[in-house]
């Protein structure tokens, strides 16, 4: 499994930074936001570093569909928003791809 050892979110993965893992599959973890925007904002990460959502497609389809159903799973609602922040453009900060699974409140467009 490759790791960028540089990589925030490989060293969440790792367990090597604390976070508050709320789901797990083989291939990938999903845990808390450090900086909640909504009432529950949970990250879905690949285990293996990949920068952005174009990657993963790229990589293994089907780990592009793990993140959405973890996602769908861990949003504690029937209504959410699903974010891959891609690219400085796109706001990414942290370039191993990350799904924002935004939920527990009415979510406003556009979303600035
Ligand atoms: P991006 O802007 O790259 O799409 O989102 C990065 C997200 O990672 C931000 O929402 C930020 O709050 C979150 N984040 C940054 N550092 C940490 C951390 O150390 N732990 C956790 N749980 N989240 C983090
Ligand atoms: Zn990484």
């Amino acid at each position: 499994m490759s790791a960028d050892p540089d990589c925030l979110f490989c060293k969440i993965v790792a367990g090597e930074i604390p976070a508050e893992v709320v789901s797990e599959t083989e291939t990938t973890v999903a845990f808390r936001d450090v900086n909640p925007q909504a009432p529950t904002h949970v990250l879905v990460v690949p285990k293996q570093h990949l920068v952005d959502a174009a990657q993963v497609a790229a990589a293994d389809a089907g780990l592009l569909a793990t993140l959405v159903a973890e996602a769908a799973s861990v949003a504690a609602s029937d209504g959410y928003r699903l974010v891959f922040n891609t690219g400085a453009e796109g706001g990414q900060v942290v370039f191993h791809a990350h799904l924002h699974v935004l939920s527990g409140r009415q979510m406003t467009w556009p979303p600035g």
